[in-house]
């Protein structure tokens, strides 16, 4: 009598779903530079291919990316941005690569910084919005539970018209928003043609190597490599295909 018990919750189960229709344009929200490609990378590949217009938003300028502590930090940012939009021509985004410029680190997500992600929604009217679970439990890293909350909280704010009014903008509601790192994923995007483009667009970030790929060397990079195939075709095995992406979709937004 495990289930359906006076007072207690009723056990569920996930139903997934999965690929979306390909949509027209996308907007990937990350709190770093590299964490789109590892989050979505192939499916953003996947529907560039396809002619979707992706877009990347960056929120912090991935100022403590670096073990060194000696490391020149106004450098590493320019590097970064360098290397984001390398990533994102990789993947075949063509849309806008836009850096918000918080500090790595001391992200949140008040309504000042609320507003400049829903006034981007706005501009780009993305189709679909992926971004971070900010409910994923455990979460250690503060920038990508705030990056999270304001993917989520920059929709409701783009859709409904007395929000930000002084931004000039049209509402605009786009038609779902997938989270990766989920933590009840339902949802997967097969990436099974898409696996080399999304590494190409994650080793595109090579000041990382160090510190976020642990590949310091060609062996510790194809170990890493490996990583990336083996947890995605473990995702694919789900539906029977080589390789999936997988998210939290929430539909009615
Ligand atoms: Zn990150």
């Amino acid at each position: 009598m495990a289930s359906n018990e006076p007072g207690q919750p009723p056990l569920t189960t996930t139903t997934w779903t999965l690929d979306l229709p390909v949509p027209r344009s996308a907007l990937a929200i990350g709190a770093h530079p590299d964490d789109v490609e590892f989050g979505c990378g192939g499916t953003l590949a996947k529907w560039a291919a396809q002619g979707c217009i992706v877009h990347h938003l960056i929120c912090t300028d991935g100022s403590k990316g670096t073990w060194n502590p000696d490391a020149d930090t106004a450098q590493l940012v320019a590097i970064r941005q360098v290397e984001q939009r390398a990533a994102a021509k990789e993947l075949g985004a063509t849309g806008e690569v836009v850096f918000l410029g918080h500090v790595d680190g001391e992200l949140d997500s008040p309504l000042a910084v609320r507003g400049e992600v829903a006034r981007w929604i706005r501009i780009l009217q993305p189709e679909v919005v992926l971004g971070h679970d900010p409910w994923k439990r455990y979460r250690l890293h503060p920038d990508h539970r705030h990056a999270g909350l304001l993917a989520c909280e920059g929709i409701v704010a783009s859709r409904d018209p007395h929000f930000f009014k002084e931004h000039g903008l049209a509402p605009h509601r786009p038609n779902a928003l997938l989270l990766w790192e989920a933590d009840e994923p339902d949802h997967a995007e097969d990436v099974s043609a898409f696996v080399s483009t999304k590494l190409r667009a994650l080793e595109a970030h090579a000041s990382q190597f160090e510190s976020t790929m642990k590949a310091r060397d060609d062996s510790q990079l194809a170990a890493f490599r490996d990583r990336v195939r083996s947890r995605l075709a473990q995702h694919g095995a789900r539906f029977d295909v080589e390789a999936a992406e997988i998210f939290k979709r929430i539909p009615d937004l």
